[in-house]
């Protein structure tokens, strides 16, 4: 059984997908609507003349499964609507028996996918491990497990910024 991939705007603006010669590439409407960019617009009207390139809408049961595995990474205050339709998407083809490679250069994005069990694949390389998130203290480096960005610091009220705790490995 051939390949497919559900791919994302980032994996569209590269050139990956002029290296996979086989396969079928699924996205959703929201993607080919972000490609502003003339090249990736062309290689996608490309693809999807080659009837390489589908746009499909993920099951609902898919996107409350992707919902809920986004508040697990705490990867959910900062994926999009379109993100999560996109893991929706890998995970309703997954579901249909599809072995299905989620393709796109978003950290959080990749990082809950891989927690749902999809494989996925960053064209940009820099993916390379599960992320844990922290919240971290800009003026006065307190830090904390909890993963919910946009919580105040607890020692001087600061509001948290959001740091992968486990970087990639190299
Ligand atoms: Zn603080």
């Amino acid at each position: 059984m051939s390949r497919t991939y559900v791919i994302d705007a980032g994996a569209l603006f590269s050139t990956w997908t002029k290296r996979v010669h086989e396969g079928v590439f699924f996205t959703t409407t929201d993607v080919v609507d972000e490609l502003r960019n003339r090249p990736s617009k062309f290689r996608a009207d490309l693809l999807e003349v080659l009837d390489r390139l589908r746009e499909e809408v993920p099951a609902t049961d898919s996107i409350r499964a992707a919902r809920r595995a986004a508040a697990e990474t705490g990867d959910d205050s900062i994926l999009s609507e379109t993100d999560i339709d996109l893991i929706a998407l890998a995970h309703s083809k997954s579901q249909e028996g599809m072995s299905i490679v989620l393709v796109s250069t978003d950290l959080a994005v990749l990082n809950t996918a891989r927690h749902m069990g999809i494989e996925t694949v960053d064209p940009s390389g820099k993916f390379k491990d599960d992320i844990k998130w922290a919240l971290i203290c800009p003026a006065c480096n307190h830090r904390t497990a909890a993963s919910k960005a946009g919580l105040e610091c607890p020692v001087c009220g600061t509001p948290m910024r959001r740091r992968a705790l486990k970087k990639s490995r190299k």
